[in-house]
């Protein structure tokens, strides 16, 4: 029986928590990224979002690596812009 996919706080619930013995799927990383996105969007500081996506990290190394370019950029953009 395929698993079904999870819903969306339910990976959120695991990323936040502790529970060291779930897993997440490359899909969800990037829905978690996605979510990250979206908050960096709606001013949230930059400082909560790399926590979260270091906890997110933990359960994938190949996101890590994929995205964590992506965060250095995001957090120069979002610092440049902090300017006005
Ligand atoms: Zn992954």
């Amino acid at each position: 029986m395929p698993k079904l996919p999870r819903p969306f706080w339910q990976v959120l619930l695991i990323v936040l928590g502790d529970n060291q013995s779930e897993k997440l799927t490359c899909e969800e990383c990037t829905a978690m990224m996605e979510y990250l996105a979206d908050r960096a969007i709606e001013g949230a500081s930059i400082d909560d979002l790399k926590s979260t996506a270091n906890s997110l990290f933990r359960f994938c190394t190949e996101c890590k690596n994929h995205y964590q370019r992506h965060i250095i950029e995001l957090e120069r953009k979002v610092l440049l812009r902090g300017t006005p």
